[in-house]
């Protein structure tokens, strides 16, 4: 068993079971990572209050199969416009399906935190950051150059028309 002190993102949460939530966390050394709040969906749960995507939060976690959380706290919370807040979800929602678990990344994590607190996250820049610069990309299907989304498990880029005609329902906008 191992215990970790640590500053994390919160990108996004899902339910888990009956009363527990999986956070997906974004940390400068543990990288991504999936932690289980056990009980977190009880109304007076310690986690509830804290455990919103785009918080800064200090949390505590304890490895031994699964990772749970023990404790968290918000450190800070988003405070930007209503397009500042949409753009920085995408760029959440980019870094939960690119990086994998496991895998810390010292850059894209001053960048994420630094980001959020002048409210200026954008998704373009997560994915330049990830070696994909959206300005030097063209669309899979048609070559266009003004791209508008990204589908991960291709890492390819789609414009605004080829998206709409794309199956996949993976795809992440970008703008
Ligand atoms: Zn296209």
């Amino acid at each position: 068993m191992r215990e970790y002190a640590t500053e994390a993102i919160v990108l996004r949460t899902a339910p888990m079971g009956e009363w527990d939530i999986t956070a997906s966390l974004f940390t400068e050394q543990l990288g991504r990572i999936d932690a289980r709040a056990i009980g977190g969906k009880r109304i007076h749960s310690k986690f509830a209050q804290h455990l919103n995507p785009l918080n800064r939060v200090l949390v505590r976690l304890v490895q031994k199969n699964a990772t749970t959380l023990a404790d968290v706290v918000t450190e800070a919370r988003f405070n930007g416009t209503a397009r500042a807040t949409q753009k920085a979800l995408m760029a959440l929602a980019l870094i939960n399906a690119i990086i994998l678990p496991g895998n810390s990344d010292t850059r894209l994590w001053r960048y994420v935190k630094d980001a959020l607190s002048s409210a200026t996250l954008a998704p373009q820049e997560i994915l330049k950051l990830l070696g994909h610069d959206p300005s030097r990309a063209s669309c899979v299907r048609c070559r266009g150059r003004d791209v508008r989304s990204f589908l991960p498990e291709d890492q390819v880029f789609l414009c605004n028309s080829c998206n709409l005609k794309f199956p996949d329902k993976g795809i992440l906008l970008i703008q």
